[in-house]
């Protein structure tokens, strides 16, 4: 199992020099145990990324929650089954989603944009480049991208799935130098914890084997789409795109601040390549 011990300290610290970051948080760190949002840790979450804007670092936010957050506003007692019920509750959950970020983030001076993303758009060679100059552009600008998937437009042909996939991919696309995955599990362990009181959190995983790819086997969240196979597949992306990736906890955003201080909290997925640093805008008129 790749698990370091030497030198770990050194991985953990070039963590500081990331400018580029890519968080995700899922519904889980979102809402209460009832389905309703959690504002203090919204607030928080929001508090930590403006900071950080603040230090000259560059942020893009993939949230989930547009189901979660749109039951709530509709007062459902659960989530639609039908295709075409979900996405209209997504698209009300969205618009509130988006409403509370911007409300958070205009508390500490900061202004977002929203950015919904499907499959094909990342496929499409020219579709790609223009997702890739909205997102330099509004960093440019200082403005704090916020990602979901277009969940009312998605059907499977053109579906994400879940947003660890969808972080992953955007980290690709914008040359991210690390993305925090925040989870209702605090890292990635050897077995599931759930199951198994002996399961030991691995703090750095340089290389992600078969064995590793057991481990991840079965261990889900509780509201979150995503368990961790689906994180397992986020950081081969992630790494393999030159981008280093932490999964921690997501209970107090300020776990962020300490993974970027190079603290050892959760699990770092060590980047697979030097991060690239060409970061490329077609003009319009070149397109
Ligand atoms: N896009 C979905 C939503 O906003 C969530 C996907 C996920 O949980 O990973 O509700």
């Amino acid at each position: 199992m790749s698990i370091r011990g030497m030198g770990m300290s050194n991985l953990r610290n070039g963590l500081k020099d990331a400018k580029r970051i890519v968080i995700k948080v899922g519904t889980s760190t979102l809402t209460y145990d009832t389905g309703k949002l959690n504002f203090s840790r919204i607030d928080k979450l929001a508090r930590v990324i403006a900071d950080l804007v603040n230090q000259g670092k560059e942020i893009v936010l993939v949230t989930s929650g547009a189901i979660g957050v749109g039951v709530g506003k509709l007062k459902l007692r659960e989530k639609p089954k039908i295709i075409r019920e979900k996405q209209a509750v997504a698209a009300v959950g969205q618009c509130e989603l988006m409403h509370i970020y911007s409300k958070f983030f205009s508390d500490y001076s900061h202004i977002v944009g929203q950015i919904l993303l499907t499959r094909d758009v990342i496929e499409n060679q020219e579709r790609r480049q223009n997702v890739i100059n909205t997102f330099e552009t509004l960093l440019d600008k200082g403005i704090i991208p916020i990602v979901n998937e277009n969940d009312s437009m998605a059907v499977d042909e053109i579906k994400f799935g879940e947003n660890d996939t969808l972080s992953a991919i955007v980290t690709e696309l914008i040359n991210g130098e690390l993305l925090i995955i925040l989870s209702d599990i605090d890292g990635f362990y050897d077995c599931d914890p759930r199951k198994d009181p002996d399961a030991k959190m691995i703090s750095v995983v340089e290389e992600i084997t078969p064995e590793v790819e057991r481990c991840a086997g079965g261990v889900g969240s509780k509201r979150g789409t995503g368990g961790m196979a689906t994180k397992l597949s986020a950081a081969k992306i992630a790494t393999f795109s030159g981008a280093n990736m932490v999964i921690a906890s997501g209970e107090d955003p300020e776990i962020i601040l300490k993974i970027i201080e190079g603290k050892n909290e959760g699990t770092l997925f060590v980047s697979k390549k030097p991060i690239p640093n060409t970061r490329v805008i077609v003009k319009d008129d070149e397109m």
